[in-house]
């Protein structure tokens, strides 16, 4: 239900958390982070409000939480009960990639019956998790089709978004590769956000606006990667694409 996103120079973690906050008026059920660190994925989630998130963090201990890219998300449940398992982010069975939705994906049933029959096995009820499976397998350069794709996070994503069914706004990070964050956009609403340095991603401007006011809208069926430096945009068959910033003009 809310979505944001960060690759820049500030700590990731609390980035993270502030936009979900700004987006706590869109309603959820459970939110999540996951951040890259080391070559893995630190991932936290929780069922209820934001603070439940906030409290499991406190426990845990937020000192290990140091990196400078990150997405998060507030789930606003379709596909499964509001648990801590259901939670996203939701991540490969490799532990390599991390990925948070808005949406449904039509056809997820056929999407994981293909992965179990390759041996893969949901540790969700979500249509969700079907996307991380295939993101991985698609970076890997085993998902059939897409086997240039191979170690590749952005064309490994378009590579699955041309597999779904029905609507989505996809966040992908990858453990090994914390210096991008891929997106993928059909039928819910995707905003970057440019600054000096840094780059953000969310549903709503309204989770970066007090760090930047310069913005893209990204347009339907289309992938963007973000770095520090910017971003690109392609369609869904890995055609450039102009996107044009505005400005953002109203307050909070
Ligand atoms: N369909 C997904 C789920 O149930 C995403 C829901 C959302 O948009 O938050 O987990």
């Amino acid at each position: 239900c809310g979505i944001v996103g960060y690759v820049g120079h500030r700590v990731a973690l609390d980035v993270v958390l502030g936009g979900l906050r700004r987006l706590e008026y869109r309603g959820y059920d459970s939110a999540g982070v996951a951040l890259p660190s080391d070559g893995s994925l630190l991932i936290e989630r929780r069922a209820g409000a934001l603070a439940n998130l906030e409290a499991r963090l406190d426990e845990v201990g937020r000192d290990g939480f140091t990196g400078t890219s990150g997405i998060g998300h507030t789930r606003w449940a379709t596909h499964g009960p509001p648990t801590d398992r259901n939670a996203h982010p939701h991540r490969s069975s490799d532990g390599k990639v991390a990925v948070v939705h808005n949406g449904i994906i039509e056809n997820f049933l056929e999407l994981r019956a293909e992965l179990e029959a390759r041996g893969i096995w949901a540790e969700s009820d979500t249509d969700t998790e079907t996307a991380a499976h295939l993101v991985a397998l698609a970076h890997a350069g085993e998902l059939a089709g897409a086997e240039d794709a191979a170690g590749d996070l952005t064309a490994a994503v378009r590579a699955v978004a041309r597999r779904l069914e029905g609507a989505f706004t996809l966040v992908v990070t990858h453990a090994d590769d914390p210096d991008r964050i891929v997106a993928a956009r059909r039928n819910s609403p995707l905003v970057l956000g440019l600054g000096e340095g840094e780059t953000f991603l969310a549903s709503d401007v309204a989770a970066f606006i007090e760090f930047t006011r310069s913005a893209v809208e990204l347009g339907q069926d289309q992938i963007v990667t973000i770095t520090r430096d910017g971003y690109t945009v392609t369609d869904f068959a890995g055609e450039p694409v102009a996107a044009t910033p505005f400005q953002v003009t109203w307050d909070l």
